[in-house]
């Protein structure tokens, strides 16, 4: 059985004391390959270069909705640059966080760089990796009117069925991480089970987002394995099949990690 953790930030400090152990019990655990993110083009560059000492590991750059602010001219350009490499599965995390960000001047700097970066994804022929946090309506728009053709993913998904339907309309997947398996769940579960099992990406969002019976401590992606059951579950199908299913999706949109 493997798996494949689509997201996570491996470079945060969360992990400083013990990041090969963490890589190590990933790979106990059957997930064979990681894609970590950066949030700024600092960041993007070390997860490029660790992500280039480690087999099975893979970088996503890009200036994160809630690093906006770091954004200059050079950004995109810098990107670019880091983007060539082999070990660049795709652009992000690049969208918007409206539940962080309530000022409109700064709202409208992230829909300014998340353009931009959409561009260079198309550009690059990578998929995007699309944090979208109470601005589904933007998000959408901007998919589907601004910036059209990029394929992507919609990370820790968290729109309503009907905008599901929309994302996948324009060759869109969601990503299902730890709030799945969470008691107050919502209407994700009934959204996963309507949804076409071809779209659905395995991630972990670690450090952050622990599935539920690690909820409250650092997540990894060792901890693939409960959300991957809880799909399960909500598929009706075994552990192993929503593995092989998320596995190849993963390796389909992701194109360089296959
Ligand atoms: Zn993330």
């Amino acid at each position: 059985m493997e798996f494949i953790d689509t997201h996570a930030h491996l470079t945060d400090e969360a992990y400083n004391e013990d990041l090969i152990a963490t890589i190590e019990r990933a790979k106990s655990a059957g997930v064979a390959k990681i894609i970590t993110l950066g949030d700024t083009v600092e960041n993007s560059a070390a997860s490029l270069t660790f992500s280039q000492k480690h087999s099975g590991i893979f970088a996503g750059v890009c200036v994160h909705p809630e690093t906006a602010a770091t954004w200059d001219e050079d950004s995109v350009e810098k990107l670019y640059e880091l983007a060539k490499s082999e070990k660049v599965a795709g652009i992000g995390e690049i969208g918007l966080d409206y539940y962080w960000e309530k000022d409109e001047d700064k709202r409208e700097l992230q829909r300014k760089i998340f353009v931009e970066q959409l561009n260079l994804a198309k550009e690059l022929n990578l998929p995007a990796c699309v944090h979208d946090r109470e601005a589904h309506g933007d998000t959408l728009k901007i998919l589907k009117n601004e910036v059209k053709g990029v394929r992507g993913v919609c990370h820790c998904f968290s729109g309503s069925y009907e905008m599901a339907v929309e994302l996948f309309k324009i060759g869109f997947y969601i990503g299902v991480d730890g709030p799945v398996t969470f008691k107050n769940a919502a209407k994700l579960p009934e959204i996963l089970a309507k949804s076409p099992k071809d779209r659905v990406l395995l991630e972990t969002d670690s450090p952050y987002l622990s599935p539920a019976p690690m909820r409250g401590k650092r997540n990894e992606p060792a901890n693939i394995p409960y959300i991957a059951a809880k799909l399960a579950e909500i598929w009706s199908v075994s552990v192993e099949e929503v593995a092989e299913i998320t596995t190849s999706n993963a390796k389909r949109l992701y194109e360089k990690i296959a």
